[in-house]
């Protein structure tokens, strides 16, 4: 069915000019971010005590005070992760923004190290690498302590102690041995 074109049968009238009334008003801040997807202050000022310097330590042992940046074990992936535990403060190490960006570019590197922790596997349980060069298991109330380094130390002396027990032991039967023969001749 055919319709007529809507023709416009009265002129086209200027209103009065609009005139604001009210002050301009500043609309409220809208958070870009629907949910936090970083370590909360209290983590990070825990992981700052914690570290107090670089953890990583490479490209910025010429810098007396970097800035340092918290840096993520356990990658987030793509829009972040809704697991709690990767802002854990056994999750976090301080970084330099120069290391920070290293890790991202040397990832077998920062897994050795513990730097980096692969997903799935707990943070806690994977010592860190110090500048130091000590390794170190992070706990989660902002400590750490030493993953192998003391106790290696005194199983080394242990074991050096034995081998030399070991070897005056068997000097001592073979002194006993050949003195037998010589006597039985
Ligand atoms: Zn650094």
């Amino acid at each position: 069915m055919r319709r007529a074109a809507l023709t416009r049968r009265t002129a086209l009238r200027a209103g009065s000019a609009m005139v604001r009334r009210t002050g301009l008003r500043r609309a409220p801040a809208v958070r870009s971010r629907p949910r936090q997807t970083g370590p909360s202050q209290d983590t990070k000022l825990a992981a700052i005590a914690r570290d107090g310097q670089c953890v990583v330590g490479l490209l910025c042992h010429d810098h007396p005070a970097p800035e340092l940046v918290p840096n993520h074990r356990v990658n987030r992936g793509m829009g972040g992760s809704s697991d709690p535990a990767v802002n854990q403060v056994e999750s976090i190490i301080m970084v330099c923004r120069l290391d920070n960006g290293w890790l991202e570019d040397h990832p077998e590197r920062a897994y050795a190290a513990g730097w980096k922790v692969r997903r799935g596997v707990d943070p806690g349980r994977v010592p860190v690498r110090y500048p130091d060069g000590f390794r170190w298991l992070l706990d989660g109330r902002g400590g750490r302590s030493l993953a192998d380094g003391g106790s290696s130390v005194v199983e080394m002396a242990l074991l050096v102690a034995f081998a030399a027990a070991l070897t005056l032991a068997v000097g001592g039967l073979l002194d006993l041995v050949l003195s037998a023969a010589t006597a039985g001749r």
